[in-house]
C-alpha cells in the first residue's frame, strides 16, 4: 500500500499503560498495520534513538500519539521535538491530557517526592540518602547527564499544540484505527477536539436509574468500597459511593462499573467543563442530603483534591491558583 500513515508513538512522563492498550487491539493491530506504516515507538516498543527522531525531515509524521505527562527535561525535549516532526498529534490518555494520577505529586514539595522515593518507601536502601544526580563528572573523566526533575508536571498542550485529545487510563484502542480511518478518508474531525462519543458514563451504565426504575433519591449516607461490597444492580452513587459517571466521558463502556468500582473519571470530562474536579464537587455534593451527609463525605474522603482531581489536576483551576501563589 502506497500511502501508509506514518505513525509515531511516544512515552513521555507516563506508565505506558495507553502503549498497552493499543498492543491489547491483538489481531486487531495486524490490521492496523495494513495501513499504518510504525516510524517511530520509543521508548517502550522499538530500540530506536532520539536522534532518530530529530533526524526526520519536519512533518515527516503524518499522525503521532503521545502517552505520560511532561516531568522531567527528557520529555519536554522530546515532545517538542515530535511536534516539529508530525503533522498530528494526538495526546493520548489522561496523563497526556490532563496530568494523570502521578501528575498529583504536584500536591507535594520535590523534598516530599525525592524523599519518599529516594529514602524512606519500605523497599529503598540508600543508607547515604543520595539524590539522582543530573550532572555528575565521574572520576573527573566521564560526564554522566540524566533527565532533570522539573519543578510541575504539564499537560502535553501546555507545552505544544495538539491536534486531537483522547481520554482514559488508559483510553480505549479503538481511537488509533478511528483515528488512522480519518486520516485516510481525509475526514478529520475539527483540531482540538477531544475524540470521544460524547456521552457520560451515567449514559451507558446498565445501572442508570433511568434504566433500572430505581427511584432517584437525595444520598443520605456515603460509603466507600472498602466499607462493603456494593449492591451489584443498582446505582452506586444513589447507593452512597462517589460515582463520577455523572460528569465522565464515558468511552470506556462503563468498565469500572460493570466489574461494581464507582467510576473515578479517568475518561476526562464531558464535553462543556472547565475543571473537571469542581464539576465532580459540586454533582456529587448536590446529590446528598444534608449537611451531614457532606459532613460524613469529607470525613471520609480526607484528601479532596487527590479525590477529585485524580486524573485531571494539571489541567485544573486550582493548579494554575497554586502556581500563581508559587510565584508571589
Ligand atoms: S493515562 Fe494511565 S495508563 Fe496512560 S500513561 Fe497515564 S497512568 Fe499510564
Ligand atoms: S452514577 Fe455511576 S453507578 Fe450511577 S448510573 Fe452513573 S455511572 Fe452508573
Ligand atoms: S468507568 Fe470511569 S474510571 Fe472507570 S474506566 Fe470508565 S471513565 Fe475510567
Amino acid at each position: 500500500m502506497a500511502d501508509k500513515v506514518k505513525t509515531a508513538f511516544l512515552l513521555a512522563g507516563g506508565c505506558a499503560g495507553c502503549e498497552m492498550s493499543v498492543v491489547d487491539l491483538s489481531e486487531g493491530l495486524v490490521d492496523a498495520l495494513e495501513a499504518l506504516e510504525i516510524v517511530f515507538w520509543a521508548p517502550t516498543v522499538a530500540d530506536v534513538k532520539y536522534s532518530d527522531l530529530e533526524a526526520m525531515p519536519d512533518k515527516f509524521i503524518d499522525l503521532a500519539f503521545v502517552d505520560g505527562m511532561i516531568r522531567n527535561s527528557e520529555n519536554l525535549h522530546t515532545v517538542q521535538v515530535l511536534r516539529q516532526k508530525s503533522k498530528i498529534l494526538v495526546a493520548f490518555g489522561a496523563c497526556a491530557t490532563l496530568g494523570g494520577i502521578a501528575a498529583l505529586g504536584d500536591l507535594h514539595t520535590k523534598e516530599e517526592l525525592f524523599s519518599q522515593a529516594y529514602k524512606t518507601s519500605f523497599s529503598t536502601d540508600n543508607p547515604d540518602g543520595i539524590y539522582p544526580t543530573p550532572d555528575y563528572m565521574l572520576d573527573g573523566k566521564y560526564h554522566l547527564t540524566i533527565p532533570t526533575f522539573l519543578d510541575n508536571c504539564s499537560t502535553i498542550d501546555q507545552v505544544v499544540d495538539v491536534e486531537y485529545y483522547v481520554g482514559g487510563c488508559p483510553p480505549h484502542p479503538s481511537f488509533v484505527g478511528k483515528l488512522v480511518g480519518a486520516i485516510l478518508a481525509g475526514d478529520l474531525p475539527p483540531a482540538g477536539s477531544w475524540l470521544t462519543g460524547g456521552k457520560a458514563v451515567c449514559d451507558i451504565c446498565k445501572r442508570n436509574p433511568a434504566i433500572t426504575g430505581q427511584e432517584r433519591l437525595p444520598v443520605g449516607e456515603i460509603k466507600r468500597t472498602i466499607d462493603g461490597q456494593p449492591d451489584f444492580e443498582k446505582c452506586l452513587l444513589q447507593q452512597g459511593y462517589m460515582c463520577f459517571g455523572p460528569v465522565t466521558q464515558g468511552d470506556c463502556g462503563a468498565s469500572c462499573l460493570n466489574v461494581n468500582i464507582p467510576c473515578r473519571g479517568c475518561g476526562g470530562p464531558i464535553p462543556g467543563i472547565k475543571d473537571f474536579g469542581a464539576r465532580c464537587v459540586s454533582t456529587l455534593a448536590s446529590s446528598m442530603a444534608n449537611d451531614a451527609t457532606a459532613a460524613q463525605f469529607i470525613e471520609k474522603y480526607n484528601n479532596m483534591a487527590k479525590m477529585f482531581y485524580r486524573y485531571s489536576h494539571t489541567a485544573s483551576n486550582l493548579n494554575h491558583k497554586i502556581a500563581q501563589r508559587k510565584e508571589q
